[in-house]
This record gives structure tokens, C-alpha cells and sequence, in this order.
């Protein structure tokens, strides 16, 4: 079974997410090195780079032990494919400073969203995603975080929603070796995955495969989808209420190839917070139940 985890909240600093983590029962965790919904930040104080260094040393899951991986989430403004010279400018910009924070703190990979080319076509977009990262790389070399492209929904002009786009963007880096990927369920799913055949599982993890740019899965997202197969909608739903159901799930914890892999929910928290408890012992039990 996968390094089963969720994204949890940084409100407060970001050491405070290690307690919370370890509070609904987490083998990895996902957190905002920033707020998400603003573009400026106060610089990372060092008292709490120091307090998120010892707080990852401490904290230990119900199935791993210390150090837990840890993966970031980029803010949604961001967009690498931008055709606003300005906002392309602050996307590159806000990257950077991410990738910076999250080197500072030992973030394992920051996941980012490819980018949404605006009506210039996806061919421009992608090429333009690409000379964003590699800007990115050039101008910071002491970043030591990796970067993993998310695969999307494919909602509106957004980039990324097939194996063959994010490979396009992949082949076109000048260091294809600081990249990996995480793939999100309902995203696949949204955008015509139909995880729930074994053989379209089995389909797409040869795609990847097989496309010979493509680096490593380094993380996957598990989210249950409100929307239909191949609806483009990227709206999550708690595990096995949605169109998915558990059997996805039950398979992806049983792929040995993904043993060592964060595996990291974004699940509705519910009006009483505790979504992502419930769903990690939802996980747990498809896993118990599938070995017996
Ligand atoms: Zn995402
Ligand atoms: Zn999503």
C-alpha cells in the first residue's frame, strides 16, 4: 500500500501541519507553502524553517516512520502558459519563490497545475510551459525541490489533461530530470479515464510508461469525482461517494508498483472538518479487505 496521506492545513505556520497530520493518522502529507489564493507572501521566517525541520523529525504515521514524505501544492493563480507577458512574468516569479520556500523546508515536490493557454492554442501553451520551468531551473540552480506536473481535468483551456500533452511539455525541458509527476484520480477520470476498468488502469499506466519522455509517478492525488467520466469537471467528492466508487482505489492500493508512493487525499473536509479522517480509514479498510 501506497504512503497514505492528506493535504492538511498550514494555517498558523507551516510546522503546525506535521501535528495535524499526525492527528487524523498520516504516512505523508500535502500542504501550502503560502497562501494559495494571493500571490504575495512574507518571506519564510527561519525560527519556522527551523520549527518545520524538527517537527518532520518527530512525527512518525501509523504505517511509516520518520522522516514522512512531504509534498507542497502551488498556488492556483499561477500560470505557466499565461499569453499576458505580465502575468507569465509573476506566474515564472511566484513559481520560483515556491520552489525556493520548499527547498528551504526539505519539501520533497512541489505539484504543480501546467498552465491554461487563454484561446492560443494548445500547441503555444504547452512550448510556453516548458520555457516557464526551464526559466524557472536557470535563474534558481540551488533549488533542490523537485517539480511535479499534476495531470488536470482538462476544464476550458486548461493544459495537461492527457499523457500526450504532458509529455509534449517534458520533451520540450532543457533538465527533464528535475520533473516528476502526480496524477490525480478524479482529474483522470474527468478528463476520460475510466479508472474503474482494470484494463483503462492498466491503459494509462502503460501510456506513461510508454511515452519514453515521461518521467516517474512521485505522487498520486486520490479524490472521488462529482462529475461523470470524461465531463471535464474537477469537483472532488469523499472517497467511494462518487462516480469512482472504492474499487479505483482498492486497485491503486494494491499496485505494488506504487508501495513507496505518497498517495495524498483533497477530499471535502465536511462541516465537521474531519473528511480526511474518515476517508483515510475508508483506505485502509478497502486495503485490509482486499487482502482477506
Ligand atoms: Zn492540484
Ligand atoms: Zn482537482
Amino acid at each position: 500500500m501506497g504512503l497514505l496521506g492528506a493535504h492538511v492545513s498550514s494555517a498558523g505556520g507551516v510546522s503546525k501541519a506535521w501535528p495535524r497530520a499526525a492527528e487524523i493518522g498520516c504516512d505523508a502529507l500535502q500542504l501550502f507553502v503560502k497562501n494559495a489564493s494571493t500571490w504575495k507572501a512574507k518571506p519564510l521566517a527561519d525560527a519556522e524553517v527551523g520549527a518545520f525541520h524538527a517537527a518532520r523529525a518527530a512525527t512518525t504515521g501509523p504505517g511509516a516512520s520518520a522522516p514522512l514524505p512531504v509534498v507542497a501544492h502551488a498556488s492556483y493563480l499561477i500560470n505557466l502558459a499565461s499569453p499576458a507577458e505580465e502575468n507569465l512574468e509573476r506566474s515564472r516569479a511566484a513559481l520560483a519563490d515556491e520552489l525556493l520556500r520548499c527547498s528551504a523546508l526539505g519539501v520533497d515536490g512541489l505539484v504543480v497545475h501546467p498552465g491554461a493557454h487563454m484561446g492560443e492554442g494548445a500547441a503555444n501553451g504547452l512550448a510556453t510551459i516548458a520555457r516557464s520551468l526551464d526559466a524557472v531551473f536557470a535563474r534558481h540552480p540551488e533549488i533542490t525541490t523537485r517539480l511535479l506536473l499534476e495531470n488536470t481535468a482538462g476544464q476550458g483551456t486548461v493544459l495537461g489533461a492527457s499523457v500526450a500533452e504532458l509529455a509534449t511539455i517534458v520533451a520540450a525541458l532543457d533538465e527533464p530530470g528535475r520533473v516528476g509527476l502526480c496524477l490525480d484520480t478524479c482529474h483522470a477520470f474527468a478528463a476520460g479515464i475510466d479508472l474503474r476498468d482494470p484494463d483503462a488502469y492498466e491503459g494509462f499506466l502503460a501510456e506513461i510508461a510508454g511515452a519514453l519522455t515521461l518521467p516517474r509517478i512521485e505522487a498520486w492525488h486520490l479524490n472521488d469525482s462529482k462529475g461523470a467520466l470524461g465531463t471535464h469537471k474537477d469537483r472532488h467528492e469523499s472517497i467511494g461517494q462518487g462516480a469512482l466508487g472504492t474499487e479505483p482505489f482498492a486497485r491503486l492500493l494494491a499496485d505494488e508498483r506504487f508501495a513507496a508512493t505518497p498517495m495524498i487525499l483533497e477530499t471535502p473536509l465536511g462541516d465537521d472538518g474531519d473528511g480526511h479522517a474518515r476517508d483515510l480509514v475508508v483506505l485502509r479498510g478497502l486495503h485490509a479487505g482486499g487482502k482477506g
